[in-house]
């Protein structure tokens, strides 16, 4: 049985306002007040983990031990299968210190070269951790394949290189609530919610 969050405010345990975003407008219909961990001053934990939900579990546990509040952590990134699943959790030290993800894909383009093996996923490891050390973890996908050059503005990140499997338009060229239907962080989200907000 999975534990089930009964409070009303819930640390975003993330830096990223592209993320925060997103995660409170997925969690808006459950009434749940969202905070970040930028907002509340906590520290930003070193992701040392070898896998996304390793990460994203040191990161709930980190904010919610600090905020003694339960917390939320996402720990996602972008896994290449002609890259050998690179950048997976490197995916953000990709873009370097200045966070530039038009050289972050630019990079995935170039290691990739002429191979015709354009397939990639998002995935997404959410923990929702409570102060007390209990921690509920769950991950998710979305298949897709890679474009060039990128396309779109919406969204962030390596968006608009990922085209979804099945659609003509990448990440970058989608609406954001269709983007938040079909995304590797709705499909965590809707395993989150049916074992712990429901
Ligand atoms: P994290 O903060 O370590 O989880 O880094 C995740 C990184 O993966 C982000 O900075 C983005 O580069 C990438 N990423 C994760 N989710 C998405 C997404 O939905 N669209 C585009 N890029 C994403």
């Amino acid at each position: 049985m999975s534990r089930h969050f009964r409070q009303s405010r819930l640390v975003i345990a993330s830096h990223n306002a592209g993320k925060v975003r997103e995660i409170g407008e997925l969690l808006a219909p459950f009434g749940v007040e969202v905070v970040s961990a930028g907002a509340l001053g906590l520290p930003e934990p070193e992701e040392t983990g070898a896998t996304f939900v390793a990460n994203a579990e040191l990161k709930a546990h980190a904010a919610a031990k600090a905020a003694n509040l339960p917390a939320l952590a996402d720990d996602s990134g972008l896994a290449v299968d002609g890259l050998g699943g690179d950048p997976g959790i490197y995916s953000a030290r990709w873009a370097g210190p200045a966070k530039d993800f038009a050289a972050a894909m630019a990079l995935v383009n170039d290691k990739l070269g002429a191979s015709p093996d354009r397939a990639a996923r998002f995935v997404c490891a959410l923990a929702l951790a409570w102060p007390d050390g209990h921690c509920e973890t769950f991950e998710g996908v979305v298949d897709g394949d890679l474009v060039w050059p990128p396309r779109g503005s919406a969204g962030f990140g390596y968006d608009p290189m990922f085209q979804p499997r099945g659609h003509a338009i990448t990440f970058g060229e989608m609406d954001p609530g269709k983007k938040h239907e079909i995304s590797h962080r709705a499909d965590a989200f809707r395993k989150l919610v049916a074992a712990c907000f429901k």
